[in-house]
């Protein structure tokens, strides 16, 4: 009864599931985690892994995988490098979890990376061979993945489509210190700068916002027809769908599945993005598919899973 865990690391707490080695999630379960940089909290994420384990009848010797993401970059090695947004000592948890899971074989991922690959073994992409992943939460992050494979790059810069460069007269700084990313106007916060831009160019107020990322109120005044609200999604999808145009010029993927909690509007901007890819493509892509991701959060649970089976 072999099986693979699969781990989404966050900033607040992890997520794990457990995985039939044919890829069926089959249990999850959250935990809360602080810094996760000393034994005791070690503990905290053994422990609870165990627990899940025990509540299905499973021993921890079952377990033949176990794949960590994480929101930072992983070389081709499975060397995590500098994380911004998380306190985790990578070493130290792999020892632990290695002291628990005698049998597994361990592996860390970039998350979107592990989103990319959850949708190649079990969502939308299964049995394609190259599509990319655009992830649109509150940053934009890619997944590129081509003949099968993720590409990490030489650099480990591969699949940082958040910061193509989609308008060289922007004066406002992306975080990577450069103006004009992609970014700037399709992530979350993108979506909710572009609104208030729109609202002050019509002299209108915006609707009630919680926070610099809420997309879902922009997405809900649109439906009820505010102009402001349509006008900036409007953009956003064409900043996007030129973005898009530039990758197919050099990887001509099968297809692009859009993830994160922008692609809750996927209805409300489908059919601009795939204008607007059309618009900016050469010939021989126009008929690239444009399609939701179909794993939604747990994607890179599952392909943290997967990468992780891939070293069996
Ligand atoms: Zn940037």
């Amino acid at each position: 009864m072999s099986k693979v865990l699969g781990i989404d690391i966050g900033g607040t707490s992890i997520k794990a599931g457990m995985f039939s080695t044919e890829g069926e999630l089959q249990a999850v379960t959250k935990i809360p985690t602080g810094e996760i940089t000393s034994e005791a909290a070690f503990a905290v994420v053994t422990e609870g892994l165990k627990k899940l384990l025990a509540d299905n009848g499973v021993s921890p010797d079952d377990v033949v995988a176990v794949g960590l993401d994480v929101p930072g970059p992983v070389d081709d090695d499975g060397k995590v490098g500098m994380l911004a947004n998380i306190e985790l000592d990578p070493k130290g948890l792999q020892k632990a979890i290695k002291r628990v899971f005698k049998n597994a074989n361990l592996a860390f991922i970039n998350d979107a990376n592990a989103a990319a690959l959850g949708e190649l073994w079990q969502g939308t992409a299964k049995d394609a061979s190259s599509f990319v992943l655009v992830a649109l939460g509150t940053g934009v992050g890619g997944g590129v993945v081509t003949d099968g494979k993720i590409v990490s790059g030489a650099f480990g810069a591969g699949g940082e489509i958040g910061h193509i460069t989609v308008n060289r007269d922007e004066q406002l700084s992306c975080g990577c210190g450069r103006q004009g990313c992609l970014e700037q106007y399709s992530s979350a916060t993108g979506v909710v700068r572009l609104y208030k831009v729109e609202c002050a160019n019509r002299g209108t107020e915006p609707v009630k916002l919680d926070g610099p990322t809420d997309t879902l109120s922009v997405f809900n005044a649109c439906r009820a027809g505010d102009e402001a609200a349509q006008a900036a999604i409007q953009k956003m999808a064409d900043y996007l769908g030129y973005a898009l145009a530039q990758i197919s010029v050099i990887m001509d993927p099968q297809m692009y599945l859009l993830g994160g909690g922008v692609s809750g509007g996927f209805d409300l901007f489908a059919e601009s993005l795939r204008n607007s890819f059309r618009k900016y493509c050469l010939a021989p892509s126009i008929s690239t598919r444009i399609l939701p991701a179909s794993l939604g959060n747990d994607a890179a649970m599952y392909g943290s899973a997967y990468q992780a089976m891939q070293g069996k």
